[in-house]
């Protein structure tokens, strides 16, 4: 990691960390968001808090400024899926997702359903195979196939479905980019440092190679969440994305 403090940058309006907000009470949770700024990181908030919490909590951090990816992996069937997807935009969330297994009717009618929005709507994207899943996993569900096919088949399929991206593994972001184009967003968990405790990942990557293999965002938790100077580990992970960005000429 970058030792010195003294070159730390503001990134430029546009985050590329989606903070995972996985804490059991509000208190710590609000905590870390008002050591932070908006123009550091996005916020990702899922099941346990939003079960904990609810459509209010979401509300809080987007008035504070914060985009909200709204991490529900939405799952039914398609008028529900749909008008899960509404209430999430009505929320004002900047990002929210479905799992891509629930079919083509049901991406279609999420996708259907955000229309209204314009350019408002949040970004839809969708989850292709949980990385706790392994291949022995998918041929109990009935899939003879390699898992980075079945990543493949499922991000192929919803692009057609008109979603804006994918979350999947970091081992899939160089051979997803290349078969669904570099304007399919690809949003990859599974971000560690060298001296980081991988917990239960089973690929990672560093925020820089990431950024190499042409991640659009990463989320990250405990490796933030988990460190006693939370907003200086976010501008020293801001500064080593600035300089890989930089490097690849993306700018
Ligand atoms: O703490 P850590 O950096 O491992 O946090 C990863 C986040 O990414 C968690 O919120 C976890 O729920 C989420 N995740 C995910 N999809 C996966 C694996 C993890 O959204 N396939």
């Amino acid at each position: 990691m970058i030792s010195s403090v003294n070159n730390l940058v503001k990134v430029a309006t546009s985050p590329f960390v989606i903070v995972a907000l996985d804490y059991d009470n509000i208190n710590t949770a609000l905590e870390f968001v008002n050591n932070i700024d908006p123009l550091d990181c996005r916020l990702k908030v899922g099941n346990e808090m939003f079960t904990k919490y609810g459509f209010k909590f979401i509300k809080l951090l987007c008035n504070l400024g914060f985009d909200v990816f709204l991490d529900l992996k939405y799952h039914d069937i398609p008028c529900t899926v749909a008008r899960s997807v509404t209430a999430a935009a009505e929320i004002g969330v900047w990002m929210v997702n479905v799992h891509a297994s629930g079919g083509i009717q049901m991406m279609e009618a999420a996708r259907k359903a955000l229309e209204i929005y314009g350019d408002e709507a949040p970004l839809l994207v969708a989850v292709t195979v949980l990385t706790s899943i392994n291949e022995f996993d998918l041929k109990y569900l009935g899939i003879n196939d390699m898992i980075s096919s079945h990543v493949k088949r499922l991000a192929l399929l919803s692009k057609k479905c008109g979603f804006d991206g994918v979350v999947c593994s970091v081992n899939e972001i160089k051979n997803l980019k290349k078969v669904c184009g570099i304007e399919f967003k690809v949003i990859t968990p599974g971000i560690r440092f060298i001296d980081s405790d991988v917990n239960e990942h089973k690929y990672t990557m560093s925020p820089s190679e990431a950024v190499k293999a042409g991640v659009d965002y990463v989320v990250i938790g405990r490796p933030i969440t988990g460190v006693k100077n939370q907003a200086l580990m976010l501008k020293q992970i801001n500064l080593s994305i600035t300089k890989s960005r930089n490097q690849i000429n993306i700018y």
